[in-house]
């Protein structure tokens, strides 16, 4: 652990030494604003931060390596989400978003041509093939924004309960997008097909409920209770969209228990 004057800690991408002005950075074990999370006392010697309020490093993962704060991550350590939200400048949230939308309609797409025998020619079929994929990709889209609009409902009708601060719903936006890193794990369960896979499916939802429900947390810095309803309010909202699809008998292609649940 770095408390002390060494050598050479490895500070993270985007991660700071002091600023003057407002407080840029939060202490990843108790929430508090800092100014900095190491100090730079020249000749290569850095010295990492110690918290005023609870006296342990501000952000002890600035020396870790990316993969070890991937693994905390996975492990849904609030610390984790607080580094990650508050102490990095990570960029990809709309990029992730994006490709774990394509990989959601690549799962529908796939299903329903599993689901379908199609007799027409094949220029017909490789036409109608690339439409499905399309559709599947709004349909996603669709579904993802319902289930975000559900929880900033929610946060916004709690908003006098939910933080001290006040709220801050871009950075909601963004660790939702970014804790939703868990859907890039469709691929693979698709690609190595198994008798598991429905299962496999299911416990990927689960995984990435699970990341979201610590991501509005972390991010609002609210009670497990309010972050359990917000995620509950916005699986409300993105089954009751499902269920619109379905009274207008598109075929929606989802395969998680929660959709399922909706069939008529
Ligand atoms: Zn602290």
């Amino acid at each position: 652990m770095g408390t002390g004057g060494r050598s050479g800690p490895r500070p993270a991408k985007g991660a700071g030494g002091a600023v003057s002005g407002p407080c840029r950075y939060r202490c990843i074990e108790c929430n508090e604003e800092a100014q900095e999370l190491y100090r730079d006392y020249r000749h290569g010697v850095l010295k990492i931060t110690i918290c005023k309020s609870c006296q342990k490093p501000v952000d002890k993962y600035i020396e870790y390596d990316p993969v070890i704060i991937l693994i905390n991550a996975i492990l849904c350590k609030a610390q984790a989400y607080r580094h990650i939200l508050f102490n990095t400048k990570i960029n990809i949230h709309g990029k992730l978003c994006m490709f774990c939308l394509l990989c959601e309609a690549y799962l529908r797409w796939w299903q329903l041509q599993d689901s379908t025998q199609n007799t027409a020619p094949d220029d017909l079929i490789r036409y109608a093939k690339e439409w499905d994929f399309y559709r599947m990709f709004a349909i996603a889209s669709l579904e993802q924004t319902a289930f975000f609009i559900g929880i900033f409902t929610f946060l916004w009708a709690e908003r006098p309960r939910t933080t001290k601060r006040k709220p801050h719903f871009i950075l909601l936006l963004k660790a939702l997008l970014l804790s939703s890193y868990g859907k890039l794990l469709l691929i693979p369960a698709v690609i190595w097909e198994h008798d598991y896979t429905p299962l496999c499916l299911k416990l990927i939802k689960v995984f990435v409920l699970t990341s979201n429900f610590q991501a509005v947390r972390v991010a609002l810095s609210i009670n497990r209770k309010l972050s359990l309803l917000a995620i509950l309010s916005g699986l409300l909202l993105e089954s009751s969209t499902v269920c619109l699809f379905q009274r207008l008998e598109w075929d929606v292609g989802s395969d998680c228990a929660i959709y399922k649940s909706q069939d008529f």
